[in-house]
């Protein structure tokens, strides 16, 4: 049997990178919210060890700040996290990124939510939506007590999928073409003896005699060039995904790695069954050859696999698609609401593990490709997280509308740590002044958000 109904202001849907943050926000603008979370913690993607890429620009002006920025501060605080870590060697991809211990991201994000007021249910699923008029009537959500009906204001897509958005019919696109992002289940591992293994990646690995490879450096290099501990052997190299990232936040002797990579074809429950299988048997199987071949990882364990990580896979249609025309020129929009510097970053799913030979990274579209010269920070438009034909919905997170491309960097977690900020706040300014976040006067938005310790760019101010 169905559940009474219950009334929000705000529901979000999904406390992943963007949705705690777009919880945090509604709630702190005053409005009654809920994040509805399928799992049993906060951070999704955020939390599962890699560093936090977008936040400065390669002139280290930082474009995103607010709540994104917060967390950072909490881990530093904490002693949890080596904070914002810059490169300045000329190998690096992306100019800076942040690091925070996974375990601490979420227990940051479960106090930021409390401090905040916003309530948040774990353990349940949205499953349906349904729309009236133009705009979500309610949501239905599957908890472990059954079916519940739920009815809000605005609702915040943060699903990362669009779960939401394509349930009430909002087109969507997926891929670019045949192009498929990879999918990728991060792993970590203790019991690194690091010095060997930096000693190693020097004497065999770094036969250019670029800047040492170090595990404090290693997320900012532009990883497939020249330091994949398997390059030392061609046949092996054949085995193995090219990129292989590693990160570290100050455990002695542990690191994520993030090396794994497969095709998705679909959200389809054998799809993901399938992929997730052959994800964790390439993390035992990667992990089996560092501890063969590579000084320093004797001892090593396999310590957790995360989650699928799903890098990118329905993109709503919105108002306006950002494309990365629109991050090469620097596009300035009346109506922007977050910016990013994560720079496009694509992983052929199609090149990789196994039977499929190995290659460089990315497609046409490539920071490198494209010619994004020196990371440069972009804008996102308020139109970009509203879906087409949906009067009281928005999105954040790697949902967003965006072209396939696009997306590749707006996927970056501090950009869409921004999105979330963004949608939050409006969201919450819609109940407080009886109106569609499309009616929301722009001018109090912005006003809102940098109030909130958010960057909009030099035009918009205070
Ligand atoms: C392997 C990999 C490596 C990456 N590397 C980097 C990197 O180095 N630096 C960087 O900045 N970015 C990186 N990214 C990108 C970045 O991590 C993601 O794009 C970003 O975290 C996505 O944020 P999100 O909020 O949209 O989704 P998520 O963080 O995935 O959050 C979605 C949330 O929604 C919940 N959810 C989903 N469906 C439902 C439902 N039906 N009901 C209820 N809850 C639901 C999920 O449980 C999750 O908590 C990487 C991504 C991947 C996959």
């Amino acid at each position: 049997m169905v559940a009474p109904k219950a009334h929000w202001d705000v529901i979000v849907i999904g406390g992943g990178t963007a949705g705690v943050i777009a919880g945090i926000a509604a709630a702190r603008t005053g409005a009654k919210t809920l994040i509805v979370e399928r799992g049993g913690f906060l951070g999704g993607n955020a939390a599962t060890g890699m560093n936090l890429g977008g936040f400065f620009d390669g002139s280290e002006t930082q474009v995103v700040r607010g709540i994104p920025q917060e967390f950072v501060d909490r881990a530093v605080a904490l002693n949890a996290g080596r904070g914002h870590v810059f490169f300045r060697d000329v190998d690096r991809w992306i100019s800076s990124t942040a690091s925070i211990d996974p375990e601490a991201y979420k227990q940051i994000a479960l106090d930021k939510v409390e401090e905040a007021g916003c309530h948040v249910w774990f353990y349940t699923t949205f499953v349906r939506a349904i729309e009236e008029n133009g705009s979500v009537a309610s949501v239905e959500v599957a908890t472990k007590d059954g079916p519940r009906v739920l009815t809000a204001e605005v609702y915040i897509d943060a699903s990362g999928d669009a779960d939401l958005a394509t349930s009430v019919g909002v087109p969507f696109e997926r891929g670019g073409g045949t192009k498929r992002q990879a999918v990728t289940c991060m792993f970590r591992v203790s019991h690194i003896n690091f010095a060997a293994v930096e000693q190693f990646m020097e004497e065999k690995i770094n036969t250019e005699k670029k800047t040492p490879w170090t595990f404090e450096n290693a997320p900012l290099r532009a990883s497939h060039k020249y330091w994949t501990p398997w390059k030392i052997s061609p046949d092996d190299a054949k085995r193995f995904a090219r990129q292989f990232g590693i990160y570290y936040h100050g455990r002695p002797g542990e690191a994520f790695v993030n090396c794994t990579h497969a095709p998705l074809e679909s959200l389809e429950p054998d799809d993901i069954a399938q992929c997730t299988t052959r994800l964790y048997r390439q993390a035992v199987e990667v992990l089996d050859y560092l501890v063969t071949n590579v000084p320093g990882f004797e001892n090593a364990t396999l310590t957790q696999v995360y989650d699928l990580g799903i890098r990118e896979s329905r993109r709503i249609v919105g108002d306006y698609m950002l494309t990365v025309q629109d991050m090469v020129n620097l596009r300035e929009f009346d109506d922007v609401v977050a910016m990013g510097a994560y720079p496009p970053d694509l992983h052929d799913a199609t090149r990789g593990f196994g039977d499929i030979t190995i290659h460089g990274k990315g497609f046409a579209g490539t920071t490198e490709e494209v010619g994004i010269p020196n990371n440069p920070g972009y804008q996102i438009p308020l139109r970009s997280l509203l879906p087409t034909g949906i009067a009281n919905l928005l999105v954040a997170g790697r949902c967003i509308s965006a072209t396939f491309e696009a997306q590749a960097g707006a996927r970056g977690m501090a950009p869409c740590g921004a999105t979330g900020q963004a949608a939050g706040t409006v969201a919450a300014l819609a109940v407080i002044q009886h109106k569609s976040p499309r009616e929301v006067v722009l001018a109090d938005l912005q006003r809102s958000l940098l109030k909130a310790g958010a960057y909009l760019g030099k035009r918009v101010t205070l």
